[in-house]
């Protein structure tokens, strides 16, 4: 490779000051690229979980290849390949982690599989919410363990977005008791799914893309999906009109962005930060759309398509707190890094927890 920038005598003085001094407090990924051509442009291909140009979940990705495209002035262009274009939904991790994608963007619940810990990633039922998992990802340590875990599949995992609180779900027939939940055929995917099965249910994973004839033709008997903007986009409510909303399984699931980590550090180091704070907008991003879009369909299918919104029924609730706790213990009995990150994810909770219940939480109960 060709270098054409010739050092300055001021630039070598910088250098090697910054060599002595080091970089510590700093967790960005380890790169070594000093000898990359700064000019050297970059094709990412970008696989994702979702349908191509799905709204919210999808957009992300879109969004993030058009702030790289632009930030970089076309240094670094990021090609997005929906669900099955490329890999299928749930094969993105597998095709980072092997290079034959530099980057994903997906939900860390689909490897659990493959990785038990990664779904404390994505989402504990009743555990963090939207701001108290970014909080804890970008000022509690948790995007450190969440490296540490991927680090042996060569992938660097980014927060890649959050839904906020997702609805219980469609269901082809009301649920008035525990007992309705016994044998149910549920999508839920992920530690939602251990706990409905723990309670008496049945639960399946789907990708997005089959939920809804899945639905429709009674193969499934309910199914979670987002909430009201996405599950709107999907049209589950021309499937079933029973919507639960009772949050309990998702209550702030994140998205994540997982790249190569041999194509991460084959970028500049200006490349890797447009990647890095590309990532974090995207991720405040989804957020700020979930919050603004998710109110105003929920108008939509109760005033124009007669969706009838539901609580969970308070014994379900109970039940599906109590096996939490068995499944959650399960997990951390059975899998290392899930005792060794959830006892992390537990403390930071806890107290997170306290203060929001004299701040945001009391808040709420009084406004
Ligand atoms: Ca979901």
């Amino acid at each position: 490779m060709k270098n054409i920038i010739k050092p300055s005598v001021l630039t070598l003085f910088i250098c090697s000051i910054l060599m002595v001094i080091g970089c510590s407090g700093d967790n960005k990924p380890d790169a070594s690229n000093e000898n990359v051509n700064a000019q050297q442009t970059f094709k990412w291909k970008l696989v994702t979980s979702w349908p191509k140009n799905f709204p919210g979940l999808g957009k992300a990705p879109e969004t993030f290849a058009q702030y790289v495209n632009e930030m970089s002035n076309g240094r670094l262009q990021v090609t997005v390949y929906g669900a099955g274009e490329l890999v299928p939904a749930f094969e993105v991790f597998n095709s980072v982690s092997v290079g034959s994608a530099e980057m994903g963007h997906a939900g860390a619940y689909y490897w659990k599989g493959k990785i038990p810990a990664a779904p404390i990633f994505s989402a504990i039922p009743f555990g963090m919410n939207a701001n108290e998992m970014n909080a804890w990802l970008h000022y509690g340590g948790g995007i450190e363990l969440w490296r540490e875990l991927y680090q042996p599949f060569g992938v660097i995992p980014f927060a890649g977005g959050n839904s906020g609180a997702q609805m219980a779900g469609w269901f082809r027939k009301e649920i008035n008791s525990i007992e309705d939940i016994q044998g149910l055929k549920m999508r839920i995917p992920g530690l939602g799914g251990e706990v409905f099965k723990k309670v008496g249910g049945l639960p399946v994973t789907l990708s997005g893309g089959e939920i809804f004839t899945s639905l429709q033709s009674g193969a499934i008997d309910a199914t979670e999906w987002v909430g009201p903007y996405n599950d709107l986009t999907f049209g589950l409510h021309k499937a079933t009109t029973i919507y639960y909303h009772t949050p309990w399984h998702e209550p702030g699931t994140l998205l994540e962005f997982i790249v190569n980590q041999e194509a991460y550090e084959a970028l500049p180091k200006d490349l890797q930060k447009i990647v890095e704070v590309a990532t974090r907008a995207v991720n405040q991003d989804m957020l700020d759309e979930y919050t603004a879009r998710n109110h105003a369909s929920m108008i939509q299918l109760v005033q124009d398509h007669g969706v009838k919104v539901m609580s969970l029924p308070t014994d379900v609730i109970q039940a599906l707190k109590i096996a939490t706790k068995e499944v959650l213990a399960n997990e951390s009995a059975e899998n290392d890094d899930f005792a060794r990150i959830y006892a992390e994810y537990s403390k930071f909770y806890e107290s997170v927890k306290n203060y929001h219940d004299l701040s945001e939480k009391d808040y709420y109960n009084n406004r």
